[in-house]
């Protein structure tokens, strides 16, 4: 008899991603009490346990097939070579890997660094960005505080994650170029998993869509002249009918829908102008459609 083993997810142990990655974990449904300083936390409520590790190990540990999910940034995946399949952006943890040079250096263009020494935690992809543009440069592997490697004459520009510009910035840094953009995503192991895993990741995968839907939908609600309803309906972008109630004003009447959050601007104003007034926007918790 298959031995029903419970379906391990790899998340970072403590970083940029832990708390956004456990909460969309507890957006889908998932429960767990606490999971600070722990290496293995059990969910309370799925036959479902995360493990908590440092994010460079959680591609090969998919990979490898000691977890059958994880979640991580693109850029660790894609640094790593792992072979795993990405199930999902997840919309967060976004950044990017740039190429940077010190003001100072007067270069400006990427040509510019070839032959040069570029200090980075990502020498694989930053061989290829060059190599696939038929230039050759030094890759110097450093893993932490790459910022300051120009200022000690150890490398000649830089390679590394950028979400704000700041860090560049304070360290006399000019972007050049960004080779990969990059947010965290839900990686599956290629290894076969039993049917009552396969069941789960697809239920979860439901679960992340209807989230992210929601996450980009905002719920409306507003109030209208009765013969204004024609062109409201014209307005709205949404997919279904609006809701349209009746109000203690019988020339009036009251119109709800949802909307993708991108419109909502541009919609109010057209709403606006075709009659609706004491427009309202409410977030929504979650979607199944
Ligand atoms: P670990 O101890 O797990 O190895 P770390 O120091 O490598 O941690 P963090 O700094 O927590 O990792 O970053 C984790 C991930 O967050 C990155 O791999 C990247 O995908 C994402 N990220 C988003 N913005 C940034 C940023 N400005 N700098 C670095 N990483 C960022
Ligand atoms: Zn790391």
């Amino acid at each position: 008899m298959e031995t029903v083993s419970t379906l391990r997810i790899a998340i970072q142990k403590s970083g940029r991603l832990t708390e956004k990655t456990i909460t969309l974990l507890e957006n889908i449904g998932l429960k767990f009490d606490g999971y600070k300083n722990r290496l293995l936390v059990k969910a309370l409520n799925f036959d479902v346990e995360l493990l908590l590790i440092r994010d460079d190990d959680i591609p090969e540990y998919v990979q490898d097939g000691i977890c059958d999910l994880g979640v991580v940034g693109a850029n660790v995946t894609r640094e790593n070579g792992a072979d795993v399949t990405v199930l999902r952006d997840l919309d967060f943890g976004h950044c990017r890997l740039s190429l940077a040079v010190p003001k100072s250096s007067g270069i400006t263009r990427v040509e510019d660094l070839a032959g040069k020494r570029i200090a980075t935690s990502y020498p694989n992809l930053t061989r290829r960005y060059f190599k696939d543009r038929g230039l050759d440069v030094k890759p110097v592997k450093i893993s932490g505080a790459v910022e300051i490697t120009p200022r000690l004459d150890v490398a000649d520009a830089i390679c590394d994650l950028v979400s704000t510009g700041g860090t560049l910035k304070t360290n006399g840094l000019t972007e050049l170029q960004p080779i990969l953009h990059s947010q965290s995503q839900l990686v599956r192991t290629n290894r076969e998993l039993p049917a009552h895993k396969k069941e789960l990741i697809d239920k979860f995968l439901v679960r992340i869509e209807g989230q992210q839907l929601a996450e980009n939908s905002r719920y409306i609600m507003m109030n209208a002249p009765k013969d204004a309803l024609e062109k409201i309906v014209d307005i709205i972008p949404s997919l279904n009918s609006p809701t349209v109630l009746p109000l203690a004003d019988t020339n009036m009447i009251a119109v709800h829908t949802v909307i993708p959050i991108s419109k909502f601007w541009e919609v109010m104003e057209e709403l606006k102008e075709a009659g609706a007034e004491g427009i309202v926007m409410l977030p929504i918790q979650n979607m199944i459609n």
